[in-house]
């Protein structure tokens, strides 16, 4: 079969990622953290207290952003800053990172590259509506922003980071509202994408749910390819 792609889209905490890795694991694709990639553009500005607010600086800086992935492992010019992109402070400031076209230009180039030649699941905003439009299958995960402010939560305390739940809240709200208005990629659900909810599921619940659509679709294109002599 030719390289089978599944696109997961979804607002902040939704469980994308939590799903995305089990299912490639089980399923035997490559995971495709696109988010991770958005967070080490943010976590540059950060580190080098660069302004994203003017053009030039951007236009300057971005060729000196290179990210290297390896397995759940994330290299920002050759350091592994797997854990520093997922603070607070990288969290509050990535949307404003990723509405930048010049940025999102680069990370989509990047994610097509990366997937080429592979079976893949990515999880992201725009995966199924810009990054693969023709996606073999895309789904769009939703959960309530209580739920979603829960789960984050709980990432956190695992992670040894104390936050409040208000602000959890109000970061997560903040960043779909912010990642749903702006003009290039916005999430969205893709007019094809099979909507599911998490709410109320466990992971392996959602887990099991989403292995179903993998089946179907795989099995569709098993049968396009080959009524078409693939
Ligand atoms: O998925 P995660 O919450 O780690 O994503 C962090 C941020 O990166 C999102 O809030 C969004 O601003 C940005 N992002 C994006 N497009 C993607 C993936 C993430 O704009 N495909």
């Amino acid at each position: 079969m030719k390289n089978f792609i599944v696109a997961i889209d979804g607002p902040a905490g939704s469980g994308k990622s939590t799903v995305a890795k089990i299912l490639a694991k089980k399923y035997a694709m490559t995971y495709l953290d696109t988010g991770a990639m958005y967070r080490m553009c943010a976590l540059y500005f950060i580190e080098n207290e660069i302004s994203i607010d003017k053009k030039k600086n951007i236009e300057e800086n971005l060729p000196l952003i290179n990210i290297d992935i390896e397995k759940d492992k994330f290299f920002l010019n050759g350091k592994d800053v797997s854990l520093e992109i997922r603070t607070p402070k990288v969290t509050g400031m990535v949307s404003y990172v990723a509405k930048i076209k010049e940025i999102r230009e680069k990370m989509v180039e990047l994610q097509r590259k990366i997937s080429e030649g592979k079976d893949v699941i990515l999880d992201g905003r725009d995966i199924g509506t810009v990054v693969f439009p023709n996606a073999d299958l895309k789904i769009f995960l939703v959960a309530s922003p209580e739920e979603r402010a829960k789960r984050r939560m709980k990432d956190y305390e695992e992670k040894g980071i104390h936050e409040d739940y208000e602000k959890v809240l109000a970061s997560i709200l903040e960043r779909d509202f912010i990642d749903s208005t702006r003009k290039e990629g916005p999430l969205k659900k893709a007019s094809d994408a099979v909507e599911i909810s998490t709410d109320g599921d466990t992971i392996d619940e959602t887990v099991a749910k989403l292995g179903v659509f993998i089946g179907v679709a795989k099995e569709k294109k098993a049968r396009r390819e080959e009524e078409q002599g693939e």
